[in-house]
């Protein structure tokens, strides 16, 4: 296997797979992306670099270095791809909090991360800052199985990955949707100068698991309609049991139309953002340790550390073990009548 893929064009990327993208994204309707160019990545953590750098000025351009910020609770890391490149041509800015939006100050030379549905709460978030603010959106989760698709998306620079539609996130594959053909052309040259190029393995094996779950759309082995399935009742579960408690807490979401199954859907996020409510609780992650429940600190994600993440993606044996601390946590709250 060369460097270039078997499409003969001298390329590192599959037009066959980039072909295959293209189409998932236009018949799950979750983007548009007749006007946007792709760009392939060892995973979507490598693009957040890669994108940063495309949308900065150049290192040795009078422009002072662009601000990467993002709003809390934000996706970690947003702050430690940028921090560890933290130089001439961008430098971590910290969250919006700190910038207020274009009616109150100057947003040129910012670059602000969305995440929708955003990591850890489940929220579709859109940008705050404004203005002339560069923005990436990222949509790792913005598939049917996680959230209701309003409608396409279609902001200029987009991250999708595979590691979250269909669960292959040890093949380290993730893709850019990009409007403008400069800003396309140098994340794709960050991606050819650190890596040459998306692995040749991997986008083969994208590209059948592409066709796959192109081949089954609406169909009987339908991957979003499986997944929802699965998110839905693991959501549902979770609240019924979280609902009876006085201690911890979860994100709100309510039901919404779907363009994808074409009828109100149910939530299912892929985390729970949980609050610890009482006062001695200060340290939520501390305090579902003690009941032997892992979960990611909220103070990683810039918020108050009375807020700490559960992941609901893993599998059905750990997901009733989690059932079971959680019952146990609450069974164990007493209150005076
Ligand atoms: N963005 C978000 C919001 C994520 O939650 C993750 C994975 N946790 C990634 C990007 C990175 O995914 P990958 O590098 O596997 O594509």
């Amino acid at each position: 296997m060369s460097y270039t893929t078997t499409d003969g064009h001298g390329l590192f990327q599959s037009i066959e797979l980039e072909r295959q993208i293209r189409r998932l994204h236009s018949a799950v309707g979750n983007a548009v992306v007749d006007d946007k160019h792709v760009v392939f990545a060892a995973g979507s953590i490598q693009l957040i670099n890669a994108l940063v750098h495309a949308l900065s000025p150049d290192a040795d351009a009078a422009s002072p270095p662009a601000r990467v910020v993002a709003t809390a609770p934000y996706y970690p890391t947003y702050r430690t791809q940028t921090k560890m490149f933290d130089g001439r041509e961008y430098r971590w800015g910290g969250t919006t909090a700190l910038w207020g939006n274009a009616s109150r100050n100057s947003t040129d030379g910012f670059i602000e991360f969305v995440t929708s549905p955003n990591n850890p709460d489940a929220q579709l978030y859109k940008p705050v800052l404004g203005g002339s603010a560069a923005v990436i959106v990222d949509h790792a989760y913005y598939w049917p199985h996680f959230t209701h698709i309003p409608a396409p998306a279609d902001e200029d620079v987009m991250m999708f990955t595979m590691s979250k539609p269909s669960g292959h996130a040890g093949s380290r594959f993730g893709w850019a949707l990009i409007r403008d053909q400069d800003v396309a052309k140098r994340a794709n040259k960050y991606v050819q100068d650190s890596i040459m190029g998306a692995s040749r393995d991997t986008q083969l094996r994208m590209l059948g698991i592409v066709k796959v779950m192109l081949a089954n759309l609406h169909g009987e082995e339908d991957i979003f309609a499986f997944g929802h399935g699965v998110m839905r009742t693991r959501w549902r579960r979770l609240n019924a049991v979280v609902s009876r408690s006085r201690r911890i807490s979860l994100q709100k979401m309510a039901p919404a139309y779907c363009t994808y199954f074409k009828r109100i859907r149910d939530p299912s996020p892929a985390y729970a953002w949980v609050k610890c409510e009482r006062e001695e609780d200060e340290d939520c992650h501390e305090a579902m340790l003690k009941a032997k429940i892992n979960t990611r600190p909220g103070v990683l994600n810039e918020a108050s550390s009375r807020y700490t993440r559960i992941s609901l993606l893993k599998s059905d044996d750990d997901f009733e073990a989690l059932m079971e601390r959680v019952t146990d946590l609450v069974n164990a709250e007493r209150y005076d009548a």
